[in-house]
């Protein structure tokens, strides 16, 4: 039996098997897809404190053999189950069950996609989920954002600091973000606002070069030449598994603050899953850190008694 079972090898995941290992305690990481998580194909990675330029797989990769080196066993395997009712705790998984004495969730969120034709061809050549990651790869550039919520909104104001130009295209002819940032954004000259209207084709030769949108309302259908589309339709938190025993909030994210705690004694969360403000690498990696030492202080008091 291993002391903790981390689920995901993104930052977060692998960061609190990095300080898991380091306080003595055996971690096995389970990760479905590839370690790294989200970022494993960002072209690369600026606003990493003591990394700069660096890409999203060479990243990943040393992030991963650091976790290695001190130690920590990661399987490819996806969870599929669990159960929290005891004092160890159970994980179900593709490749059978394990044991630990603590448990901490580090699935991440997937970005929600527009579905488009050329969406997924110029994902991370123009096509990108994060403003704050890769708004500066387009300074001075025209740019799209897609979405009527509160990011898409947040986005839009970011990039027209940075950006020539930015179209906020929005499916419908209402907003669910706030008032105040509608206001805001409506009042910055270079933004245009186009609502009734969907991205039908991304389009480019290596890059990005224009978008075919449809106005849903006269069905009529205009080109538009720019750089970027950063799509701004939220993220889906895929905690379905856990939402049982654990409290999720509206959105679905674990409702766990600052001590990434759960409620649960042994069970911890850590990253782009649980409820916050910043969704970054910075933040995960603080957050796998904060778990771990969580976990390993809740582990000695347990297990010594
Ligand atoms: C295109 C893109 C570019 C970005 N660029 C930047 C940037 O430049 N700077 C920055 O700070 N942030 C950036 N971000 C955001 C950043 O990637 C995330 O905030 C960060 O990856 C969150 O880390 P995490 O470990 O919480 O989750 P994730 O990175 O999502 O990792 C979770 C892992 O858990 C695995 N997993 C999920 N469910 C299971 C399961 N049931 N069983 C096993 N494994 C499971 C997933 O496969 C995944 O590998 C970017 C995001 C994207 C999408």
């Amino acid at each position: 039996m291993n002391d903790i079972i981390i689920i995901g090898a993104g930052t977060a995941g692998l960061t609190a098997a990095i300080y898991g290992q380091r306080a003595g305690l055996s971690c096995k990481v389970f990760e479905k897809y590839a370690p790294g998580g989200q970022i494993v194909n960002s072209p690369s990675i600026e606003n990493y404190p003591g990394m700069y330029g660096v890409s999203g797989y060479d990243y990943s990769m040393a992030l991963f053999g650091q976790a290695q080196k001190l130690g920590a066993e990661i399987e490819f395997s996806e969870v599929t189950g669990i159960d929290f009712s005891g004092d160890i705790k159970k994980v179900i998984t593709s490749s059978g069950e394990f044991e630990a004495k603590a448990v901490i969730i580090a699935n991440g969120a997937a970005r929600r996609k527009i579905g488009c034709k050329g969406e997924e061809e110029f994902e991370g050549r123009g096509v990108s989920y994060c403003a704050t990651c890769d708004g500066a790869f387009f300074r001075g550039k025209t740019v799209a954002v897609v979405g009527g919520g509160e990011s898409a909104f947040e986005e839009t104001e970011y990039l027209s600091k940075i950006c020539d130009k930015v179209y906020l295209i929005h499916r419908r002819d209402v907003f669910s973000a706030a008032k105040t940032a509608v206001d805001s954004v409506l009042k910055t000259k270079n933004v245009t606002v186009l609502t009734n209207s969907v991205i039908e084709e991304i389009k480019g030769e290596n890059a990005v070069s224009f978008v075919a949108i449809k106005n849903r309302a006269n069905g009529s259908i205009s080109e538009i030449p720019l750089s970027a589309v950063f799509v701004a339709i939220g993220l889906i938190p895929e905690n379905g598994i856990f939402k049982d025993v654990l409290k999720l909030d509206e959105a679905g994210y674990f409702d766990a603050d600052e001590n990434c705690e759960t409620g649960i004694e042994g069970v911890f969360v850590a990253g782009d899953t649980r409820k916050k403000h910043l969704r970054q690498l910075v933040t995960a990696a603080s957050d796998g850190a904060v778990a771990a030492n969580a976990a390993a202080g809740y582990i000695r008091k347990k297990f010594s008694e």
